[in-house]
């Protein structure tokens, strides 16, 4: 035995207790990483297991998986959320994610099922898939931008704020997200009474112009007197449907009749009488009503719809952020002319 192992003395003894240390160290990181992926596995089946899906829509789990059958499916599955049939798109995201075992190979399907959850109204099941996400890759800027929707749905505006930190940190321009959840945060806010939430909603609208017309249709919510004296005349053309649609006790007559802007708006409404002085304001389809009502014609109103300016998409009601996109202040505001009906059951209050 003396003569296979080096004396104490000897320096190879020193070597060789550490080569055997190295080698214990590397087989327990080895068996302990092991463990910690096997567990992490283990957490996401458990955490899926918890979702209940109806397998009659889709049977898919009798089909035997084989890695060439992800791409195909998840277009499949991709195809189904597109047109509204989530349970199935979401059956398949689950039979994907259960197969594959590393997580670098089915985040982006994690991801689709957690879109797929927000799209069909499941926000707090997409939230818990999101957060699982984010365990893993802290700095998917996708799930972070998802999940502050996610937060700002559930009116919890906090936790809203707190994805845009990291998002911050990485470089992104969140100044408009964070704004608009300040004004959020303001509006739900019970705490704080008439006087400083009206001075605090007009301090918004003047620092930030993009909140205008958030923040003048909260203000006719709030005390429509204070609207009108806080109307911003360069403004009108974005907010005519506001103005067209709001019930005549919170109408102001005084500040309508001082101002021609607004006494043609009011006019082509038929709450005014049709002056031949009255002179064109610039507002195409007012102008052309008001023309209109010249020549006796008075059986006109106005139509709206909304599209955004980022995905281009078309709403029948205003929005804050597009339903679609999600982007802020991408409304356009379209007007048609239309025929009067006796009762229009849309307001925008
Ligand atoms: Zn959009």
């Amino acid at each position: 035995m003396d003569k296979i192992l080096p004396s104490y003395s000897d320096p190879l003894f020193s070597i060789l207790i550490i080569t055997i240390l190295i080698l214990i160290v590397a087989l327990v990181s080895y068996f302990l990483g092991n463990y910690k992926e096997e567990r992490e596995k283990k957490n996401l089946k458990k955490f899926l297991g918890t979702i209940n899906i109806d397998n009659s829509i889709l049977d898919i789990n009798k089909l035997p998986f084989e890695t060439s059958l992800i791409s195909p499916l998840s277009m499949v599955a991709k195809s189904f959320a597109t047109n509204g049939e989530y349970q199935k798109a979401i059956s398949i995201y689950l039979y994907l994610i259960n197969h594959i075992q590393q997580f670098f190979q089915k985040e982006y399907l994690l991801q689709e099922l957690g879109e797929t959850y927000f799209k069909a109204g499941f926000l707090k099941r997409s939230e818990s898939i999101f957060l699982e996400i984010l365990k893993k890759h802290p700095r998917n800027r996708e799930v972070l931008y998802s999940l502050e929707i996610i937060y700002e749905r559930l009116n919890e505006y906090k936790r809203a704020k707190e994805t845009l930190i990291p998002l911050e940190i990485m470089g992104e321009n969140i100044e408009k997200l964070r704004v608009n959840l300040e004004l959020s945060t303001l509006l739900k806010d019970s705490t704080i009474y008439k006087d400083e939430r009206v001075k605090r909603v007009i301090e918004f609208m003047k620092k930030e112009p993009f909140l205008y017309r958030r923040a003048i249709r909260e203000l006719f919510k709030i005390d429509s007197n204070i609207a009108w004296n806080n109307l911003d005349m360069d403004k009108i053309d974005i907010i005519i449907d506001i103005l067209w649609l709001l019930p005549s006790s919170n109408l102001n007559f005084d500040i309508i009749s001082s101002n021609e802007i607004l006494k043609s708006i009011y006019t082509a409404k038929g709450i005014l009488h049709i002056e031949d002085s009255l002179p064109n304001i610039g507002i195409f389809v007012i102008d052309t009503i008001n023309s209109a009502q010249k020549g006796g014609s008075f059986n006109i109103d106005l139509n709206f719809s909304y599209s955004c300016s980022r995905c281009r998409d078309s709403f029948p009601i205003s929005f804050d952020r597009c339903p679609r996109c999600y982007a802020i202040n991408s409304i356009i505001l379209n007007s048609t002319i239309t025929e009067k009906r006796a009762y229009r059951g849309y307001s925008l209050f």
